[in-house]
């Protein structure tokens, strides 16, 4: 019976068979949403400050 362990919420599971685990390796959908937002929040916090020239100069 295969058995793998969830990254997100570390429960061991185990199935039939694994067409029973879609969101493989996570038990369910909402821990691969978790880890998904774990990299997402690793990627996506650089937020770049405009660029002084890149504002308009007709004063
Ligand atoms: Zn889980």
């Amino acid at each position: 019976m295969p058995t793998f362990d969830c990254p997100t919420c570390e429960k061991i599971l185990t199935v039939a068979k694994r067409e029973d685990a879609p969101f493989r390796p996570f038990c369910c959908e909402r821990c691969k949403q978790v880890d998904l937002g774990k990299w997402l929040d690793g990627t996506y916090c650089i937020s770049e400050p405009i660029a002084p020239d890149e504002l308009p100069e007709d004063v």
